[in-house]
């Protein structure tokens, strides 16, 4: 008897499976992986074979049997990284098994099954008829001869023969059989389209630097004792092509390979040189595709029909068949983390899922983590390809403006003034009809407004945070929970109509810039000008035709672009990261300032870089300043090891929140008596906390600090599944974050 262990679909933590079911003979082909529609109780619900076993424990009459098997589903490899996934990071084996199964699996909707297409050929005999004097009507001699027109093995498929040529099926049918056609059904897949931004097919001779690199993966993946590379190098030195020789070095071994990168990364610059290298031989996983067009992506990976796959986190778990190479494109991008649950990281699944593989791993960056720095081999690309400099770097005391008030518009309570040096630099650029990029990482017009009168600040109902104001919408709006309100014209308090409108962003920045180097255009990147999916790309794309101008914006306008003209970058209160109460905010921050330094002076006429702060001394803004990531990490690992941050730690974070704050802090309070004595030795529990009130929940926090990972989860695991299947939880939400960023 076969007995399938099944883990129904259902993300209810109190639910523990797997379950046992017989399988029947009619059921055909199931093994781990399958997708089956299986009676539950009263229910049917989707599971997924996880096991097959030959008993059970369970009485044969309490052995049911699956309703129907509905599709082939995931491959063991993958369904074992699924439930990884969710053992991991504390969520459900139904969570953990969504990730890897097909996109029309994944959501709990049925499989529809590939489309298929007839593909039409012509037959030697078929090519002779054309000339020999074979007797042929008119329709038969017209559909032949367009067939035969594309060279020889070419097919056509008889929808577009019909579309085109008017060709109608009969028409094919008789020519199959008198023999001068061949018919096959094929899948039909649907291709997003790739932009073509003229990115080279062709090969550039690699740089010794570059070379070396590609050696040290290949030695990796052919099972080398190294297998995890971090290739650290500076913007533009080259590092995409190392990736893209290593994958072709994968494709000649007959391997695949996975390339992630970051979301916003994905944009037509990055995607378009993968897929001028590599044709058909890559798929495109990513959330702006069609649901269609994302399955068949899938399915031809799964096939084997495209052998690279490019995408964003997701794409850790594409089923990418032998498996040879993982390219973590800048690692230390914060979006490789799920914000929901399971609240993975995709770093961490790429290197187990490549060390399972035997594949190489390498994940590259201008500004690795500590983490990395420290846990991978080093590979280096110390120079830019085009032997370049780096640009210089000048920091900008932004305490002196304070009282001068100097530059354009007033100085705000947070920052936001643009220094007479900047604005100084921002002139030679129009002058010059150049192109420069400023950044301001905070959107809107100004991050509060208060009553000049009597103080009162206009507040978020539902989250202890400052509404900002939106001018061109006319909006005050949350940029936590989203909630808006009309912008008021007087005080709700005092009737007085004199409100302040503090600091600046990027909104406001935008106007300021637009008189400061009229007639330039200005371009605004930000997420609200870019909501739409895709319009960052036609943002970027507009910049980049235009001859001058400028570009201004969020984080957004630092990421992995490649502007040739660009001649000074900007970065404005750059130490508004380092006040996040974060121990990651310094590595943020220097990534960040580090990052758009790299932005600048690509091209010919070289190109400066001003970052403008309240505080130049600040150890990231100094080695940013400097290119010295080395410098900055070793001071930064220092720091970690003295606190026990990561990576000589690590963090489990628990949330509790209740729209009742008594509530959320009765059950963090008893989850923490419920954690103690049952965690590993060497592990801190930290809180209950309170952080700020959001979408109207109160929030306390537990933190745990862990010389063993394992075992820590395992108890945070258990805790959290015994609560759930309580009643303690009443009204309160728990979420569990392993590696929280
Ligand atoms: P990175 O990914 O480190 O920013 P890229 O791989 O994008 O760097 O390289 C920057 C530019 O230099 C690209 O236009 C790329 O085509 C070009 N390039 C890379 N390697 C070479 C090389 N060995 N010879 C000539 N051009 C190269
Ligand atoms: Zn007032
Ligand atoms: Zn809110």
């Amino acid at each position: 008897m076969s007995i399938a262990r099944v883990e129904p679909l259902t993300t209810a933590r109190a639910l523990r499976g797997p379950f046992d079911y017989r399988l029947p003979e009619r059921l055909g082909e199931v093994g781990v992986g399958s997708v089956l529609l299986v009676p539950f109780g009263r229910r049917r619900v989707i599971g997924v074979v996880v096991e097959v076993a030959e008993s059970s424990e369970l009485p044969p009459e309490r052995l049911v049997e699956p309703i129907e098997a509905l599709a082939a589903g995931a491959t063991p490899e993958l369904v074992e990284l699924g439930l990884w996934v969710a053992r991991e990071y504390c969520s459900t084996p139904a969570r953990g098994l969504e990730l890897v199964l097909p996109p029309s699996v994944g959501r709990g909707g049925r499989g529809t099954g590939p489309r298929l297409q007839t593909l039409a050929a012509p037959t030697e005999a078929g090519r002779a008829a054309l000339g020999d004097g074979t007797r042929l009507g008119k329709r038969q001699r017209a559909a032949l001869k367009r067939l035969a027109g594309p060279a020889v093995g070419a097919e056509l498929s008889a929808r577009q023969l019909e579309a085109d040529g008017g060709i109608d099926r009969q028409t094919l049918g008789r020519l199959e059989a008198r023999g001068l056609i061949r018919l096959r059904d094929a899948r039909s897949f649907r291709r997003p389209e790739v932009v073509d931004v003229g990115a080279r097919s062709s090969r550039p001779p690699l740089s010794d630097d570059q070379r070396a690199a590609v050696d040290a993966i290949v030695a990796a993946m052919d099972g080398a004792a190294s297998r995890e590379h971090l290739l650290h190098g500076v913007t533009g030195s080259g590092k995409t092509e190392v990736y893209l020789a290593a994958t072709e070095v994968a494709l000649r071994r007959g391997r695949g390979a996975i390339v992630l990168v970051p979301e916003i990364g994905l944009t037509p610059q990055a995607i378009s040189r993968f897929a001028a290298r590599f044709g058909d031989r890559v798929a495109l996983l990513h959330s702006r595709l069609a649901a269609g067009e994302r399955r068949d992506e899938w399915e031809r990976l799964q096939a084997g029909e495209a052998r690279v796959c490019v995408g964003p986190r997701s794409a850790a778990f594409a089923p990418v068949r032998d498996l040879g190479l993982v390219v973590i494109d800048e690692e230390h991008d914060a979006s490789y983390k799920q914000e929901g649950d399971p609240r993975y990281d995709a770093r961490e699944v790429a290197r187990r899922r490549a060390a399972e593989a035997g594949a190489a791993l390498v994940a590259g960056s201008a500004t690795p983590r500590p983490e990395t720095w420290l846990g991978l081999q080093r590979l280096r690309l110390p120079r830019r390809v085009d032997g370049g400099v780096l640009p210089h770097v000048e920091v900008v005391d932004g305490r002196h403006d304070i009282n001068a008030r100097g530059g354009l518009g007033r100085r705000g309570a947070a920052g936001g003034t643009l220094h007479p040096r900047t604005v100084e630099a921002l002139a030679e650029v129009r002058e010059a009809g150049a192109k420069a990029i400023v950044l301001l990482n905070r959107r809107g017009w100004s991050p509060f407004l208060c009553c000049r009168s009597c103080g009162r600040a206009w507040e978020c109902p539902h989250c202890d945070v400052a509404l900002v104001l939106h001018k061109l919408s006319e909006r005050l709006l949350c940029h936590h929970c989203g909630h808006a309100e009309s912008v008021p014209d007087s005080c709700s308090a005092c009737g007085s109509v004199t409100l302040a409108r503090h600091g600046a962003g990027t909104e406001r920045l935008a106007t300021l810039l637009d008189q400061a180097v009229a007639p330039l255009p200005v371009f605004r990147l930000d997420s609200d000008t870019a909501s739409r999916g895709g319009a960052h790309i036609e943002i970027l794309r507009r910049f980049e035709e235009a001859p001058s101008g400028v570009l201004v914006g969020t984080q957004m306008v630092a990421k992995g672009h490649d502007f040739p003209d660009v001649v000074l970058s900007v970065v404005l209160d750059a130490d508004a990261t380092l006040r996040f109460p974060d121990f990651r905010a310094e590595e943020r921050t220097f990534a960040l300032v580090a990052q758009l330094a790299g932005r600048s002076g690509r091209g010919e006429r070289g190109g400066r870089v001003l970052v403008q702060t309240l505080a130049p001394q600040a150890r990231a803004i100094r080695h940013a300043a400097a290119h010295d990531a080395e410098g900055f990490l070793a001071g930064e690992l220092e720091r970690r090891r003295a606190l026990r941050y990561p990576p000589f730690s690590h963090l489990v974070r628990i949330e509790l929140t209740s729209p009742d704050a008594g509530r959320a802090q009765a059950v963090a309070e008893s989850v923490r008596k419920a954690l103690e004595g049952g965690l590993p030795a060497g592990t801190e529990l930290l809180g209950p906390a309170p952080r700020f009130r959001l979408r109207g929940r109160h929030r306390r926090q537990l933190l745990l600090k862990a010389e063993h990972r394992a075992g820590t989860v395992a108890a945070v695991r258990d805790t959290v599944e015994g609560l759930a299947t309580g009643r303690e939880l009443r009204g309160v939400s728990i979420s569990v974050d392993v590696d929280p960023q």
